[in-house]
């Protein structure tokens, strides 16, 4: 029997296994989740939860499961699973496909300060807030929030699903917990409510978090965008029906 392995913790991993259990009633599809986040919404299908211990673990989950294909559904930003994934389906003779929202392409009106990395979007931040303070819409998760904790003249409004700990806020932050999506009427009052002066952005494609971007478009607000890591080398595809179409190739050739 098929069975096929979903990385996942995103909504894009569970539409596509919906999507999948509607083009292949009989295959049997395991979600994998990391275990970040409480009371995650999930399609109905059999999931587990935790990391896999390393490339290693998941090499031997592969065999040991008689997984037939992996798909890597992961956040464009989960760079440590993708890479994982990609040595672990080699090492077992894995087809392995990692599928990726697009990235959002800057568009006429946005007013985006381009980062390679969290430390250079401070550093952004840093030029920005030379003549005046600045109030930043930090929506780039729990984590990577490190590098802002050392700016003198901004402060902070941090955007996630679940409570950061004290530890990794910059000083003084408002922390304001929600999950998308969000739609661009409700993040331009957002951004006028709280007096946001320049956002920071993880550029994560689709839809659900396009709205703070279409808002600061129309506000002609800054933001500061974060690019993606590298994606290890492999099969990709940006939409899920590509997605169904692989795995069909893959067992009903
Ligand atoms: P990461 O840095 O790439 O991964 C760190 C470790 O977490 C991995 O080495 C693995 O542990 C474990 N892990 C991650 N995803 C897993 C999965 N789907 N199933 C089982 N183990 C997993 O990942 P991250 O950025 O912390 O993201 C964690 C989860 O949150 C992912 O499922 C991702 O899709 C989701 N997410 C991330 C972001 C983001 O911005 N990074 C945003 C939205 C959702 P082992 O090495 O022990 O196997």
């Amino acid at each position: 029997m098929p069975r096929v392995l979903v990385l996942g913790g995103t909504d894009l991993a569970n539409a596509f296994v919906t999507a999948l259990q509607m083009a292949h009633p009989g295959l049997e599809i395991v979600l994998s989740l990391a275990g970040r986040t409480r009371n995650p919404k999930l399609p109905d299908c059999p999931i587990r939860t935790g990391g896999f211990g390393g490339t290693e673990g998941l090499a031997a989950y592969l065999r040991e499961e008689g997984i037939s294909a992996l798909v890597d559904a992961t956040h464009p930003y989960a760079a440590q699973i993708s890479a994982n994934a990609a040595k672990a389906a080699l090492e077992t003779g894995t087809p392995c496909l990692h599928l990726v929202r697009p990235a959002w392409e800057q568009a006429s009106g946005d007013n985006w300060h381009h980062a390679r990395d969290y430390e250079e979007a401070a550093g952004h931040l840093d030029a920005l807030s030379q003549t005046h303070p600045l109030t930043v819409f930090l929506t780039v998760g729990r984590q990577g929030l490190e590098p802002f904790h050392y700016l003198m003249n901004c402060t902070h409004v941090v955007r996630s699903v679940e409570q950061p700990d004290e530890a990794e806020l910059p000083p003084g932050a408002r922390v304001v917990l929600a999950r998308g999506p969000f739609r661009e009427a409700d993040e331009a009052a957002f951004l006028k409510e709280n007096g946001i002066d320049v956002i920071v952005s993880k550029n994560s494609g689709g839809t659900a978090t396009y709205g703070k971007i279409l808002a600061a478009r129309s506000l002609r607000m800054p933001v500061v965008m974060v690019a993606r890591p590298p994606l290890p080398k492999g099969e990709v595809v940006g939409d899920v029906e590509d997605a169904v179409r692989w795995v069909t190739a893959h067992h009903h050739p």
